[in-house]
């Protein structure tokens, strides 16, 4: 027997194809597809044979039940807070992914994972020290979010792809997931309030941007985060071995033909602030001028330390300092509260590294 379909993992238009397919006169995906995509996000079930929809056609509901597999993984753990909330799913090969509750002031945020371990070796973050184990699939990446429903009792309101992983180095499961979960008949997350933020991945960006001008009812208000946290060639190579493929000059060009579609959109960059290496004011204003000619907002993140960091948060006032030099020079800045580090679920503290140690293999696969 074929291996079931994880029905968590197709967009509404591969899951019309798939029933069309089941079906003994073809051209009738859409109609049972629709039924059963709304029932699966709506009440958290499958079961065709429930469904007013497939009353008259028992058959494919049998059919469907055998094809399909539905099931979300288990919860492995939960760790948190009052401002961040930590849970790990398990996965069916007993990996592990990580995802974080977020409560805003009037949302809910929810931070997933694209993938268990990371590739881009960022010298600060936890996930690295894990190294790459695998790609998640895209109905991976939505059982975070139906998980997260099911502790909220109503889906997230917001996504951010910054949890472990690089999100464009997993470009294709990443697209389908956004489309699942953007779904109007589905879990509806207005694209808008979808982030996907990337190492500064520029043929991953070039793609999305591309995605975004064809499909721009799907994709055109996604939005974008980039982590760039350095101003400079030499200070961004020292923390972020991807700047030698990704040098400053080509992602500024990268960005600039990032698609920003409303008056309001932004592209977000990231700036981790650490001790010493990229804080002080004069660097401030070079990001600045960095920025200079795109639409951006800094999002400046104290550095939260992972395990034995070589690197260490700046006290309040150089954050302050470096906040005031960006304003003064024009740039629209935030600085983002440390949410969840009590419970190392904060920013790029995510990752477990006992883990990789028992996963030596496939390490060496990847
Ligand atoms: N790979 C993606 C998403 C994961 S990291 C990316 O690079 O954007 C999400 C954000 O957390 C990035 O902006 C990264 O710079 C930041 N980050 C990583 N480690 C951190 C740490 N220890 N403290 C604070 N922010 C961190």
């Amino acid at each position: 027997m074929p291996e079931s379909v994880d029905i968590l993992g197709l967009p509404r238009e591969a899951l019309h194809r798939e029933i069309g397919a089941l079906h003994d006169r073809p051209g009738k995906g859409e109609y049972h597809g629709d039924a059963l995509f709304r029932a699966l996000y709506r009440d958290g079930v499958l079961d065709p044979g429930s469904l007013p929809e497939f009353a008259a056609n028992p058959g494919l509901a049998r059919k469907v039940v055998e094809r399909f597999r539905f099931e979300l993984p288990p919860l492995a753990g939960k760790q948190g807070d009052d401002t961040a909330y930590k849970f790990l799913l398990r996965l069916r090969d007993g990996l592990e992914s990580e995802s974080v509750i977020i409560p805003m002031r009037w949302y809910k945020s929810l931070c997933v994972s694209s993938q268990v371990g990371c590739k881009m070796a960022c010298r600060f973050c936890e996930t690295a020290q894990m190294g790459f184990l695998r790609h998640l699939t895209a109905g991976e990446i939505v059982s975070q979010a139906m998980v997260a429903r099911q502790i909220l009792r109503e889906p997230a309101e917001n996504i951010v792809f910054m949890g472990m992983g690089e999100p464009l180095d997993n470009f294709d499961a990443v697209v389908d997931a956004i489309r699942i979960l953007s779904d109007r008949r589905g879990l509806a997350i207005p694209v808008k309030n979808i982030t996907v933020s990337t190492v500064g991945h520029i043929p991953g960006i070039m793609r999305l941007a591309e995605l975004a001008e064809k499909d721009p009812t799907g994709f055109g208000r996604l939005r974008l985060a980039v982590s760039v946290n350095a101003p400079d060639d030499e200070t961004r190579a020292a923390i972020m071995p991807v700047n030698a493929a990704w040098p400053l000059s080509d992602l500024q060009q990268a960005l600039l033909h990032w698609p920003l579609r409303h008056k309001d959109d932004v592209i977000f960059i990231e700036y981790v602030l650490l001790d010493g290496v990229n804080d002080r004011p004069d660097q401030a204003r070079a990001l600045a001028e960095y920025l200079r000619g795109l639409r951006a907002c800094v999002n400046l993140i104290p550095y939260n330390p992972r395990r034995d960091s070589p690197y260490a948060r700046p006290s309040r006032e150089k954050t302050a300092a470096f906040f005031q030099a960006l304003m003064e020079a024009g740039q629209a800045c935030r600085i983002r509260g440390t949410k969840g580090d009590a419970a190392m679920a904060a920013c790029g503290q995510l990752g477990n590294r006992s883990l990789s140690r028992r996963q030596p293999e496939m390490m060496k696969a990847a």
